[in-house]
């Protein structure tokens, strides 16, 4: 008999849902929480055990042996660094923390921290070996916040199938992975949010199976002052979030850490950039918002997204 389990759980920051359906759905359901936990153990900006705070508070100072899971998603974090030439940088760890106390204020930090800040991104500065990782200047500090849900997402889908579950889903604060089809056979729907408008208002829906679909935005936190957005994704190299003229990117691929790390990176690096960037990268697809109302579809994706909001220019790439 199939059973059929949904569970939410608070974790990695966010609330994590999955429905899993098969034999022993519960058992397996056990497993993955179990494997959420232990990444969040590791990979947590805050927790004093993990190894990122480890890495963080020995900056400058010394080398801190990590777990290989560790060492791979920062291994992999410096991979997405290259390609996207710093868009995506895991060491603007310091200005992302700094963004996120002045988001809980609503207040812009003064400039000359925001400098200060800035000297200290940089993915070059990771010294990294099989089993250790050192960061070259005291103050530095490394956040996976845009790629862990990605890795995270990997593992758990990687656990339903190791235990023969064939049809399945895992969210991850908006980070999705969805295994085979719904029990009626028919594809998984998830919806497109209208990166102006509430969480229930979506501009479209993508119909996929065994695909991730994992959207970086400027709607997910932020706080306005004097009529400007400021959000939680960064550009390391101006010390502020970005204002590429992209709202929403949504990237729709096999692996969701590349999916996470691209499109964040994306977001950072606007639609000109993301358009030559999705040129060089195979097997993703694309959906890109503007803030002029504009909406780029990969072709490859066309025949399974469906819009629902009329008002946006559609072009195809
Ligand atoms: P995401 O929602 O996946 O786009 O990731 C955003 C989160 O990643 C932020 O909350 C920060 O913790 C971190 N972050 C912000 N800007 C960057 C960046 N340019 N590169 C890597 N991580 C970033
Ligand atoms: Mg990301």
């Amino acid at each position: 008999m199939n059973e059929d389990v949904f569970d939410e759980l608070f974790c990695m920051g966010t609330v994590i849902t999955q429905r899993i359906i098969g034999k022993n759905a519960k058992v397996v359901l056990n497993e993955s929480v179990e494997e959420l936990k232990k990444i969040e153990k590791l990979m947590s900006y805050f927790d004093s055990e993990s190894d990122v705070y480890k890495i963080n508070k020995n900056a400058g100072i010394s080398k801190v042996n990590v777990n290989d899971e560790t060492s791979f998603v920062i291994q992999k974090s410096l991979e997405y660094s290259k390609l996207t030439n710093g868009a995506f940088d895991i060491t603007a760890g310091v200005l992302s923390n700094l963004w996120r106390e002045s988001t809980k204020i609503k207040e812009v930090p003064d400039s000359k921290i925001i400098k200060e800040g800035k000297k200290l991104v940089g993915y070059k500065d990771i010294v990294i070996d099989s089993s250790s990782v050192f960061l070259k200047k005291i103050g530095q500090s490394i956040d996976l916040g845009a790629i862990a849900k990605g890795y995270a997402a990997d593992k758990v889908i990687e656990i339903y199938k190791k235990n023969g579950i064939k049809s399945a889903f895992v969210n991850l604060g908006g980070n999705v992975y969805v295994l085979g089809k719904k029990q009626d056979d028919t594809p998984w729907k998830i919806g497109i949010q209208n990166p102006r408008g509430m969480t229930s208002d979506i501009i479209g829906y993508l119909q996929v199976n065994d695909k991730t679909v994992v959207t970086s935005g400027d709607y997910q936190r932020y706080f306005i002052k004097d009529g400007v957005r400021y959000h939680h994704i960064i550009n390391s190299k101006t010390g502020y979030p970005e204002d590429s003229g992209i709202t929403s990117v949504t990237v729709i691929s096999n692996n969701s850490m590349k999916a996470d790390a691209v499109s964040t990176a994306m977001f950072v690096l606007g639609v000109k950039k993301t358009l030559k960037l999705f040129n060089k990268l195979d097997n993703i697809a694309i959906i890109v918002i503007s803030s002029n109302d504009k909406i780029y579809i990969s072709k490859n994706i066309e025949n399974n997204f469906t819009l629902l909001n009329k008002n946006l220019d559609v072009s195809y790439i």
